[in-house]
């Protein structure tokens, strides 16, 4: 079973299948993932031409089911790994697996404003590594004081003409290396005390719309994008008290793949908030899966030999 259906469960389900381990995959009443957010994807093996992200998912998709996966847009509402086989239930039913790989990905944090969706993908972005690219020769901003919002910065002036790092404090979070490589970057500024209460545009970013927090006095900086690096959210609601989670709510790993119970692992964004690209996520779903053949297929044999 597989819980999720970014790049990490697709790509699971797409091995599975091909297993014949006959996959059954949540993939949650909103399928697809970050990507589904995203415009064009210029970095993911195979593709010469730029593909949209929610096209790529689809693509994903359709393969898995061509070879024969079962797709369920169900939401799991529900895990127990204390017994085995384990248990996942949804708002319609309880299954039984052998095995799960929970793929649930992670959120980025939102500014939460409704300037910022209208304009997700049209010079707003939560990827640096992804969009930077797109940026040649622009200005932009990134929003945060964390290692995530340095290395955006960091990043990004590899291809923009300037970088203005807009943090709500006027204290970085980010560990000192990473802020004495942002700091010591030509390219960047700090915008400090500030935060983002608009951004403005109708079908491109044209800029931002902040507010001095010890001030109170909001200003408009002209801008072409606007990389929002404040943090994620990995969805791990329904494994606490189930797997072994960080501070910060990420699944803990070890060995590649394994959580803290034995037959469930993990893959891509849930527990990874290094790399957090489509390709190391599919890459990671691959290799969950690939680890759990390997489980199911032990246990089988224990159960034949006992019996
Ligand atoms: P983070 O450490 O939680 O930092 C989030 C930043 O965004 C903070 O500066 C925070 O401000 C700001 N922020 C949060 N909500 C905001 C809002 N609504 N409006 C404006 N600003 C907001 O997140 P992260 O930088 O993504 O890092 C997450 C974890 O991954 C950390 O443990 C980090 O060390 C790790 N990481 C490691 C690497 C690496 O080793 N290469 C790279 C990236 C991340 P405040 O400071 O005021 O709270």
């Amino acid at each position: 079973m597989v819980i999720g259906s970014g790049p990490a469960g697709l790509t699971a389900a797409i091995y599975g299948a091909r297993a014949d381990l006959e996959p059954l995959v949540f993939m949650g009443s909103s399928y697809g993932g970050q990507l589904m957010v995203t415009s064009e994807v210029e970095n993911f093996p195979g593709f010469a031409d730029p593909v949209m992200g929610p096209d790529l998912m689809e693509r994903m998709k359709t393969q898995a089911q061509r070879l024969g996966a079962e797709l369920v847009q169900d939401d799991v509402v529900a895990v127990s790994f204390k017994g085995y086989p384990f248990e996942v239930r949804t708002a319609t039913g309880t299954y039984k697996a052998l095995s799960v790989i929970v793929a649930t990905g992670a959120n980025p944090r939102r500014l939460n404003l409704e300037s910022e969706m209208k304009l997700m993908g049209k010079g707003v972005s939560n990827c640096a590594v992804c969009d930077g690219f797109f940026f040649r020769g622009k200005k932009v901003a990134v929003v945060g004081g964390g290692d995530t919002a340095m290395e955006e910065a960091t990043f990004l002036t590899k291809f923009a003409s300037s970088v203005q790092v807009i943090h709500r404090r006027n204290e970085l979070r980010a560990g000192a290396a990473m802020q004495k490589e942002a700091r010591t970057n030509p390219k960047i500024s700090f915008v400090w005390d500030t935060e983002v209460v608009r951004v403005l545009g109708d079908t491109r970013v044209q800029g931002v719309r902040v507010r001095n927090v010890k001030s109170g006095k909001e200003s408009d900086i002209q801008l072409d994008g606007l990389f929002v690096a404040i943090g994620y959210d990995p969805n791990t609601k329904i494994f606490r008290g189930q797997l072994d989670l960080d501070a910060k709510g990420y699944v803990k790993v070890k060995n590649e793949t394994e959580t803290s119970v034995p037959g469930v692992f993990v893959a891509g964004d849930v527990h990874d908030f290094r790399y957090r690209q489509a390709v190391t996520a599919a890459g990671e779903g691959c290799k969950a899966l690939m680890d759990a053949e390997k489980f199911v297929k032990e246990k089988v044999r224990t159960v034949q030999a006992v019996s």
